[in-house]
């Protein structure tokens, strides 16, 4: 057996069934299958049998289910969702009340694990509301089987393996015996250097590859796991730092920085700098200074003031002339991740630049305009696709902003130095290349993002950027009130959200959905609708406000009329979806009520929290989550007590590891390696190593297997 043979090769009975589930799981090698790490590890306790329960007891039961179904009861119209669970002594019934998802997840014939209480009576047991795990080690059926003889008595901790569909942990556990036995797993060769291995005393490859499979104790899978964590963390700082190397190759457009211009632009706002705009400015024009590419993050709370940030970098580049010329000017191409966010940057950049003789241009899918009009100077006009295509072609739009047509839309540059990407949180890694992508000279990078990251994971997945944090809030910004209230407690919040539209304040009301709930699913989802709500509020609650709503399924216009309505003040409360998440600046806005809050990310909700901390009024946020479970009251308490966005990050990292700003998907970022970053010690000390390993040997050229993994690790990942 070799790791790069196909697994049909040693497992030729395999059932399509598998076959494809393995394929979902992108096994498809032996070498696939070893590097598939179980998830978590059960101890094989004790389990009853079915005959020997009795009423009142808390069991833990094995067997197949039989019969799943819904139905509805007659009187109340209450989904009920049954099974039987068999096993060799006898049956049980299971029921499930209002949960009829729960039987749509279960076959008949399907092996799962069910916890719960016994309910009923004697001789008539069930089990009301159990909770089942679809890919359970059944302790019994593999303990005798388990490895070498005489091992199997010491085997206590089984596998449970990532869920899917069709394989099960148990068919993993044998797998990994075969390829045990067959000693495939020695012959991966050891990528990570020796000397490393023995400075942090970390097990070999081979020995970690058992520990992780097969571990006796839990000891053993916690090396193991961290190793392949250091592993992970390691090579991901040799990519990065080589992608910093490759980037100081390249060529940038010069763009001359003039201090008393930029001083004099940035007092021209109607507003004091805070020292961390200042600062930042600095860091970015220092960057500009450099022959190659800048590719900075800029991280900064919502309301910490990145716009003006991006306007006074723009600025130094839409007054740069273009190079060997007397004339025209470097362009900026600015890209926001909401049609929204875009027009509202643009309207920010057209009264910060309107003293300035330049041109800022506006697209996104449905309209491109221009700033100055023709006409009348201190005002914008549409104009063609075309006729911005060709104006931004031959420079004379030194800035554009827009959304995600400024890369569709075949729009080409005659300079572009310089690309800020608003959020880059919200675009995928393409949308970054296909802006940045080098032709003679590769744009400067500056990626803004108010979700805040923890230290540790910036240093690991934004490894290749240099970070500048907005980690101030304007002068005179008042602490946001937050509060989360029950039901019972509601009244609070309209108290109070009265009381600050009696002073011409404004409200924000969010809601989960669009629409009344779909009554087939009413049971379901309750979560209150954004039609629906703005009407009780009209008639229960805010009977003299003017109420609108907005959310996702609007066409452009009616999206930017409501905007413009609210912005102006004529609409006092706005019931939206979470559309309104991102960036929307109405400083008026002091009040939000977050309807369904749990159902809402933790990232999520402090972005909606920051839509009213953007003026010197004090603000309120009331938190109205629909069921009170222990996880909602740990997140919102979070909520309450992190003072900004940093502390909130740190400490969901803290709580739940891979959670859920930190989610590791969106980084690429292994879970295991996410556990990781809760270690601050183990990141530097693979940052350090890495450092040292490219000092001696920037190109990696005496190891090459080393360098081969770096870069495929690097394929998987990036931030944006
Ligand atoms: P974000 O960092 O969330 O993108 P914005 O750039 O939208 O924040 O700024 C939020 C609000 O704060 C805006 O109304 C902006 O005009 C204002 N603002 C920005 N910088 C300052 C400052 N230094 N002092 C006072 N207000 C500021
Ligand atoms: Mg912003």
């Amino acid at each position: 057996m070799d790791p790069s043979d196909l697994i049909e090769k040693h497992f030729p009975r395999l059932s399509a069934e598998k076959k494809s589930a393995l394929r979902k799981l992108r096994i498809h090698t032996i070498r696939d299958l070893i590097f598939h790490f179980p998830a978590r590890y059960e101890t094989a306790g004790k389990t009853g049998t079915i005959a020997g329960v009795s009423v009142g007891a808390d069991v833990t039961l094995f067997g197949t289910i039989r019969k799943p179904e819904t139905r509805k009861t007659w009187k109340s119209r209450r989904a009920i969702s049954e099974a039987f669970l068999e096993d060799a002594s006898g049956r049980i019934k299971l029921m499930w009340f209002s949960q009829p998802y729960i039987a749509k997840m279960l076959t008949d014939g399907m092996v799962v694990k069910v916890t719960g209480r016994v309910g009923g009576t004697e001789g008539k047991e069930y089990l009301p509301n159990p909770e089942v795990d679809t890919s359970p080690i059944s302790p019994e059926k593999v303990h005798d089987t388990l490895f070498v003889k005489g091992e199997a008595q010491e085997q206590t901790l089984y596998p449970v393996y990532p869920e899917s569909k069709g394989v099960s942990s148990l068919w993993f556990l044998h797998a990994m015996k075969r390829v045990f036995s067959a000693r495939a797993h020695e012959k991966i060769e050891e990528y990570i250097p020796e000397d490393l291995l023995k400075e942090y005393k970390l097990p070999s490859l081979a020995a970690a590859l058992v520990y992780m499979h097969a571990p006796k104790q839990l000891r053993d899978a916690e090396v193991a796991r961290k190793r392949f964590a250091f592993s992970e963390v390691f090579l991901l700082q040799l990519a990065m730092n080589q992608e910093k190397q490759n980037m100081r190759t390249e060529r940038a457009l010069s763009v001359s920085v003039n201090e008393k211009m930029i001083d004099s632009f940035v007092s021209s706002f109607p507003f004091k700098a805070t020292e961390a705009q200042k600062q930042t400015i600095k860091d970015i024009t220092d960057d500009f200074k450099k022959g190659y590419p800048m590719r900075r993050l800029l991280e900064g709370d919502v309301g910490s003031g990145k716009t003006a940030v991006a306007a006074t970098t723009a600025y130094a580049v839409a007054t740069s002339l273009p190079p060997n010329r007397n004339s025209g000017t470097l362009q900026v191409a600015y890209m926001c991740p909401t049609e929204i966010l875009a027009k509202q940057h643009f309207s920010t950049f057209v009264s910060y630049f309107k003293d300035h003789p330049i041109s800022i241009g506006l697209i996104t899918g449905s309209e491109c305009r221009k700033f100055p009009s023709k006409v009348n100077g201190e005002e914008s006009t549409r104009i063609s696709r075309a006729q911005f295509q060709k104006w931004v072609l031959n420079g004379e739009i030194p800035i554009v902003i827009g959304t995600h047509a400024l890369v569709y839309n075949s729009l080409s540059f005659k300079y572009l130095a310089y690309v800020i990407i608003d959020e880059q949180h919200r675009f995928g890694t393409l949308h970054r290349q296909k802006l940045t992508k080098k032709t003679e000279y590769t744009p400067h990078l500056l990626s803004m993002t108010a979700t805040p990251i923890p230290r540790t994971l910036a240093l690991t997945v934004y490894g290749d950027l240099d970070l500048s944090l907005l980690d101030q809030m304007p002068l005179g910004r008042k602490p946001i009130i937050t509060e989360v209230l029950s039901e019972k407690e509601r009244e609070k919040a309209y108290m109070r959200a009265r009381a600050e539209l009696q002073n011409g304040r404004q409200v924000y009301v969010i809601c989960p959905r669009i629409e009344e709930p779909d009554p087939a699913k009413q049971l379901a989802l309750q979560a209150k609708s954004v039609k629906a709500e703005a009407e009780r509020l009209k008639k229960e609650v805010f009977q003299d406000a003017e109420i609108e709503i907005l959310h996702s399924k609007m066409t452009p216009t009616e999206k930017e009329q409501v905007m413009k309505r609210f912005e102006d003040g004529e609409v006092n409360v706005l019931v939206a979806t979470s559309v309104v998440e991102v960036g929307v600046n109405v400083p008026n806005a002091t009040v939000i009520l977050i309807e369904g809050a749990e159902r809402f990310g933790l990232a999520q909700l402090h972005q909606l929290r920051g839509r009213v901390i953007r003026s010197n009024h004090q603000a309120y946020c009331f938190f109205l989550p629909e069921t009170f479970g222990k996880n909602t009251r740990e997140r919102m308490r979070a909520l309450v007590n992190a003072k900004n966005g940093f502390e909130l990050a740190e400490y969901d990292l803290q709580l739940r590891g891979a959670g859920e700003l930190t989610g590791a998907r969106q980084w690429g970022v292994s879970d295991m390696a996410m556990e990781a970053l809760r270690n601050i010690k183990l990141v530097e000390a693979a940052k350090k190593s890495a450092y040292r390993i490219l000092e001696k040997d920037p190109t990696l050229a005496s190891y090459p297997l080393l360098k081969h993994i770096a870069e495929e690790t690097a394929k998987n990942i990036h931030p944006e």
